[in-house]
């Protein structure tokens, strides 16, 4: 079975970056994530963004030249997803073909709604992998959770099996996943709809885990997620899992707000460039303007990276945010943790390897 090792991190497969890190050296951010549009098609209950509006798209031609500055840079791997809907974006497709010809590896997150059969080619031949978040076991649910219409959970269901096919047809390598955000509107349906997916042949079913954001309405009661639940999944997990198909349960250690940090070192290692042009590096905290390293519309990626601004911000977050209010699990955590324990271990007599 495939480790997608997604309650971890993958940063100690690189340790020529982390050995710059260990010696106080300069280093890049190995991953880039692009936001190509902040309206979405769906208002799912659960999205972190919705308190950012869902309003805005990257600026003609921009997102095509910006692919080339990530390349420049050095970054290792390229993800479409952000705020809303990538595929709204028509320059999305050209922007992931563009950046898998450089070098990078390429990956998209999205609801599958919009996506055209004949646009299912071109991402089988230039994704690493492809993450559809489909949440909800009936259409009913579906048009409840999404916020969209009851018909996007057959037209959603049929991309992703016309795409498994081309996976099959092309012999492509690529990877896809679905991933399934669990609340009290679809929690009896999990089960059901792992099942569904293993037929139509995708790699991964993945449950996550809610986290709420102070700046959302959306506050569900989640007492039902007890532990007879997650052993109720878990057995489940291991019947329903095969050498071809995995079954996720997201850990819910990860629900945990209390860091051992204060720090947050792994924020060099990881970009996040939104619609209109600002630069983050923590995505969790997008609405306080001093967090943003600079603008894409203004400056070059390279020119934002050495600049007062990038280091005002990095020491903005390490210095003023209390990193036990953030968001449990947030995209930094488990590198954070790595970090600090390399440079504060945690155990004794480090010598005696
Ligand atoms: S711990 Fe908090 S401040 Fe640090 S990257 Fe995560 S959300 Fe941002």
């Amino acid at each position: 079975m495939a480790n997608f090792n997604l309650d971890t991190h993958k940063l100690k497969y690189h340790p020529i970056e982390i050995a710059k890190f260990y010696n106080d050296e300069e280093v890049k951010p190995i991953y880039v994530e692009i936001s190509p549009v902040a309206n979405c098609n769906h208002r799912c209950l659960f999205c972190h963004y919705n308190y950012l509006g869902h309003e805005g798209k990257f600026q003609k031609g921009r997102l095509l030249s910006l692919v080339e500055e990530v390349a420049k840079m050095g970054a290792k791997s390229l993800v479409f997803g952000g705020v809303g809907e990538p595929t709204i974006n028509k320059e999305t497709i050209l922007a992931i073909k563009k950046a898998k010809k450089l070098g990078l590896d390429v990956g998209l997150m999205t609801n599958g709604a919009l996506l055209k059969e004949s646009e299912l080619e071109d991402l089988i031949k230039n994704l690493t992998w492809i993450r559809f978040s489909f949440n909800a076991g009936t259409a009913e649910t579906y048009a409840i959770v999404h916020q969209t219409n009851e018909k996007d959970y057959a037209k959603v269901s049929q991309t992703i099996s016309h795409l498994v096919k081309l996976k099959k047809k092309f012999e492509s390598d690529i990877t896809i996943g679905v991933q399934y955000i669990l609340l009290p509107e679809n929690k009896d349906d999990v089960i059901n709809q792992a099942k569904v997916f293993k037929n139509i042949g995708v790699d991964y079913f993945v449950v996550k885990h809610f986290y709420s954001h102070e700046k959302n309405i959306y506050n569900p009661d989640m007492s039902f997620l007890d532990k007879a639940f997650i052993e109720n999944l878990l057995k489940k997990q291991k019947d329903i899992q095969t050498e071809k198909f995995s079954f996720i349960v997201r850990s819910t250690e990860n629900l945990n707000q209390n860091r051992v940090y204060n720090k947050c070192y792994g924020l060099p290692f990881i970009l996040y460039i939104r619609e209109d042009g600002e630069v983050y590096t923590c995505f969790s905290y997008q609405h306080e303007s001093k967090t943003s390293l600079g603008n894409i519309y203004t400056s070059s990626l390279g020119d934002i990276w050495t600049s007062s601004q990038k280091k005002e911000a990095i020491n903005f977050i390490n210095e003023k945010i209390d990193k036990n209010r953030c968001q449990p699990n947030c995209r930094h955590h488990q590198i954070n943790n790595y970090l600090w324990d390399l440079k504060h271990p945690s155990v004794e007599h480090i010598n005696f390897i």
